[in-house]
């Protein structure tokens, strides 16, 4: 019996921070199911594109700084230009900051928020246009965290923003499911990237995180290929404005 329902041949992909950690690995796990990418970052990505490239997909890289909404609609202009339409969006750019939540200055806060809330709102709304314009619908994934779900420590604006993404995934679900747009999101764990590396390097934070994943280990961006490639294709097209927590089980203790 063959099932190709995960099959994403010619689809048109913008990944946002795709030129390492997740967003690479989604990237490419896209790219191994077909797609060609535009790839979203402040710096270049060409690791990202070399790798994509060696799979047979196409790779732009567009490099913009999404701490604003000023470059979404060269964004969207840039990724028509190349590949005259888009399929999928994955709104994965994000950034932490950590200080105690008595001490968190207001630039932290709008930092991370901006970033990871408003520019992931705005830049769903002009994809989610471009896809009403086509006619055929599009699938929309949002990148959450386990602090989605929990409060966390030390990271106030990160858990608002986090959480504020969770919502925000229900109601563009709501919203755009007529049109045939799946928004969803994918709620990572503990992963080992950039994002992570201060509390990899403190070992006592490391050690309780790790004793706490029933799957003993710290996930790695290859664990979010499967579940990016789901959302994406129309193995997924009855599913609108869930989080998919990939967490080694987390969430399940
Ligand atoms: P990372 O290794 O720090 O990568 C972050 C990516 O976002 C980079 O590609 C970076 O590109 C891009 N980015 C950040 N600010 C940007 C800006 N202003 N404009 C354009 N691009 C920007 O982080 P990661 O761990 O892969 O995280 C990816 C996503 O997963 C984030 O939303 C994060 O919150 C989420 N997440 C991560 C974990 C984890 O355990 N790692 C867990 C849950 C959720 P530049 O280098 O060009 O800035």
């Amino acid at each position: 019996m063959s099932y190709n329902a995960f099959e994403l041949s010619g689809k048109i992909a913008i990944v946002t921070g795709c030129n390492t950690g997740l967003g690479q690995g989604m990237a490419m796990a896209l790219a191994s199911a077909g797609c060609h990418v535009a790839g979203v970052n402040r710096s270049a990505a060409d690791a990202t594109r070399e790798r994509i490239e060696a799979l047979g997909g196409r790779f732009i890289d567009i490099q913009a700084d999404l701490s604003s909404t000023a470059p979404i609609a060269d964004i969207v202009a840039q990724t028509l230009e190349a590949f005259g339409r888009i399929d999928i969006l994955v709104n994965n750019a994000g950034i932490i900051r950590r200080e105690d939540a008595l001490e968190f200055s207001e630039e932290d806060w709008d930092a991370v928020i901006d970033t990871n809330l408003k520019t992931t709102f705005f830049l769903a709304q002009a994809v989610a246009r471009q896809f009403i314009a086509q006619g055929d619908g599009g699938k929309i994934v949002n990148i959450a965290s386990l602090l989605s779900f929990q409060g966390g420590i030390r990271v106030p604006s990160y858990t608002a923003s986090k959480s504020g993404v969770m919502g925000l995934t229900k109601l563009l679900a709501n919203e755009w499911a007529k049109h045939g747009i799946n928004v969803n999101a994918i709620a990572p764990g503990y992963m080992e990237t950039n994002n992570t590396e201060a509390l990899r390097n403190d070992p006592q934070r490391s050690a309780e995180i790790l004793g706490r994943i029933p799957a003993g280990r710290w996930g790695a961006p290859e664990d979010l290929a499967g579940p990016v490639v789901f959302l994406a294709s129309s193995a997924s097209d009855y599913i609108n404005g869930h989080t998919l927590a990939v967490d080694g089980g987390w969430l399940a203790r």
